[in-house]
C-alpha cells in the first residue's frame, strides 16, 4: 500500500496521522510495531511479510534467497555487494511466460504476477537481513529476477512509487532499473509514468533472424520497431537506456555481430552490458571464451560505453538467467535460515 491507500483504508474513522504512523512503521522503521495500529483494526489489517524458505551463499559473497509467498509459491531475490555498492535483484513474477531459449526461468512458465507488496517485500527482507539503508550506502535495485516486469507493469510501478517515497524506504528513483525482453506498448506506457524505473532492454542478438531464434517474442515485437520505440523513449536528464546482450558461444559473439550491433544502436543515448552466458541444465548454448568477449567489447566500445557483467553467484545458481528454484544441486551448500 502507498500512503494514500492506507489513508483511504482507514477513512473516515481514523485520521491521516494514523495512516502516516503505519506507513512509517512498515517502510521507514522496517520493524512493524503493532501499537501504531488503531486497536479496532489490529486483527483485520496487518502488514504482510514474505517468508525466507532458503538462503544460499556464494563464494563471491552473493546471497540468493528463496522467498515464500502467502500462497506457498516461491520466488528468488538476490543480494550482491561490492565495495560500497549493494544491489538487490528482485523478481516481478513467479516464473516467466516469455520463452527465451537461454534462460532457466523460461522453463518454469508463468505461474502468476507478484503483487506490489510482494515486490517491495523482497526489498524489505534483504534490507532487514543485511542491515541496509539507502542513505548510508549506494543501493541499487534491479528488476532482473524471475519474470518479465512489463507484463506486470501496474504492480511494478506501484512498488517503485513505494520504494522511492522519501517518507519510507527512500530509494533514489535513478537507482531502480527494470529489464525487459521488449514489449513495445508497455515500454511506451512506462515512458508515460511520472515515477518509473530506468529502462534496460534485453537485445541479445545482432539481427531480427538471430533474435527470433533465441527470443520468439521477436515474432510479435519486431527488432526494428523495438529500437524505434527506444529512440522515442522519453529520457530524463542524464538518463540513458541500457542494452543487455547475453553472449552465446559461436551464435551471437562474432566480430561481425558486434559491428551489426553498433549499427543498430547508432545515435542512441545508451550503454551496453555484455553478459556471457551463465550455463544451466537444459540450456543448449555455451559460454564464449574471455578473448571473444574482449574482442566484442572492444568493437562496441568504439561507439558506446560497454561493460562486461561479472557473473555473480554462479556456484549457487544466482546469476542472470539461472533463477529456477534450484535447490537440489549437490554443489549447493544450503545455509538454513
Ligand atoms: N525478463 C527480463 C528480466 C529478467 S532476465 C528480461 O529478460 O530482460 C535479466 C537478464 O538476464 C536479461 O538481460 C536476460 O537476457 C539475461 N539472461 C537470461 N538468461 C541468461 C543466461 N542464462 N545467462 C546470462 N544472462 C541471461
Ligand atoms: Fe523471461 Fe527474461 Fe528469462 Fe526471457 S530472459 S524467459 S523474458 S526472465
Amino acid at each position: 500500500m502507498e500512503l494514500a491507500d492506507i489513508e483511504a483504508a482507514l477513512a473516515p474513522q481514523y485520521s491521516k496521522f494514523h495512516a502516516r504512523r503505519i506507513f512509517d512503521s512498515v517502510y521507514a522503521q522496517r520493524s512493524f510495531d503493532a501499537s501504531v495500529m488503531p486497536e479496532s483494526l489490529r486483527f483485520a489489517f496487518q502488514p504482510g511479510e514474505l517468508k525466507e524458505s532458503a538462503r544460499y551463499e556464494s563464494s563471491d559473497g552473493t546471497v540468493r534467497y528463496l522467498m515464500q509467498l502467502a500462497d506457498g509459491k516461491t520466488v528468488e531475490t538476490v543480494f550482491m555487494t561490492e565495495g560500497s555498492r549493494d544491489t538487490i535483484c528482485i523478481s516481478s513474477q513467479v516464473g516467466c511466460p516469455v520463452d527465451c531459449k537461454f534462460c532457466l526461468t523460461a522453463l518454469m512458465g508463468l505461474e502468476r504476477n507478484l503483487t506490489a507488496g510482494e515486490i517491495v517485500g523482497q526489498v524489505l527482507h534483504v534490507m532487514h537481513r543485511h542491515d541496509l539503508a539507502p542513505k548510508n550506502r549506494t543501493m541499487n535495485i534491479v528488476m532482473m529476477g524471475q519474470g518479465e516486469p512489463l507484463m506486470n507493469l501496474d504492480n511494478v510501478l506501484k512498488a517503485t512509487r513505494i520504494l522511492v517515497d522519501q517518507r519510507g524506504i527512500g530509494m533514489g528513483e535513478r537507482r531502480i532499473c527494470l529489464s525487459t525482453s521488449g514489449l513495445i506498448p508497455k515500454i511506451e506506457e512506462l515512458g508515460r509514468a511520472k515515477i518509473r524505473p530506468r529502462l534496460a532492454i534485453s537485445l541479445n542478438a545482432s539481427s531480427e533472424e538471430q533474435r527470433m531464434e533465441i527470443m520468439p517474442i521477436t515474432q510479435k515485437w519486431h527488432l526494428a520497431e523495438l529500437l524505434e520505440t527506444c529512440r522515442r523513449f522519453p529520457l530524463k536528464p542524464k538518463e540513458h537506456i541500457f542494452f543487455e546482450y547475453v553472449m552465446l558461444g559461436d551464435f551471437n559473439d562474432s566480430e561481425a555481430d558486434a559491428e551489426r550491433v553498433v549499427k543498430l544502436l547508432a545515435g542512441m543515448t545508451c550503454k551496453m552490458n555484455l553478459i556471457p552466458l551463465n550455463p544451466g541444465p537444459g540450456i543448449p548454448f555455451t559460454t564464449p571464451s574471455d578473448e571473444r568477449v574482449d574482442r566484442f567489447q572492444k568493437i562496441i566500445m568504439q561507439s558506446i560505453p560497454c561493460y562486461v557483467r561479472k557473473p555473480r553467484g554462479r556456484d549457487i545458481y544466482a546469476a542472470c538467467g539461472q533463477l529456477n528454484r534450484m535447490n537440489q544441486e549437490s554443489s549447493l551448500v544450503q545455509v538454513m535460515a
